[in-house]
């Protein structure tokens, strides 16, 4: 099977502004900022959407969400807020098939979203 974009990112075959990584997760700067920062935080195995994780990636998830708060916290994010996105399937506008969290902040949030 050919390797996923973000596959070919955690692998360094293309460059990306990497934030924090560490053996089971990566964690980038998006190249189309939505928001004055915009991470991308992604596990290396290629789970493409959260149907496709198993009882084997209980671990990984989790991991995601406590690095998420810590990648937070490094890069000064955690007085103003933030906000993390999972598009998870074509109505929800996901284009990478790799699961992906998106951390916004930087600027004040409209909710509902678009
Ligand atoms: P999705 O729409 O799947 O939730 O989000 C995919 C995200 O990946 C988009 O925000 C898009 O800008 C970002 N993206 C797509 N290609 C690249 C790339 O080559 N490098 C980086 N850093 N981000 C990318």
């Amino acid at each position: 099977m050919s390797k996923t974009l973000f596959q070919r990112i955690c692998d360094k075959e293309i460059p990306a502004a990497i934030v924090y990584e560490d053996e089971h997760i990566v964690a980038f700067r998006d190249i189309k900022p939505m928001a004055p920062t915009h991470v991308l935080i992604i596990p290396r195995k290629p789970i493409a959407t959260l149907e496709d994780a198993t009882p084997d990636d209980h671990a990984v998830l989790g991991h995601l969400l406590i690095k998420a708060s810590a990648i937070a916290k490094q890069l000064s994010l955690v007085e103003g807020g933030y906000r993390l996105v999972l598009n998870n399937g074509r109505d929800a506008g996901q284009e990478v098939p790799h699961l992906h969290f998106h951390l916004l902040a930087g600027r004040k949030l409209a909710w509902p979203p678009g």
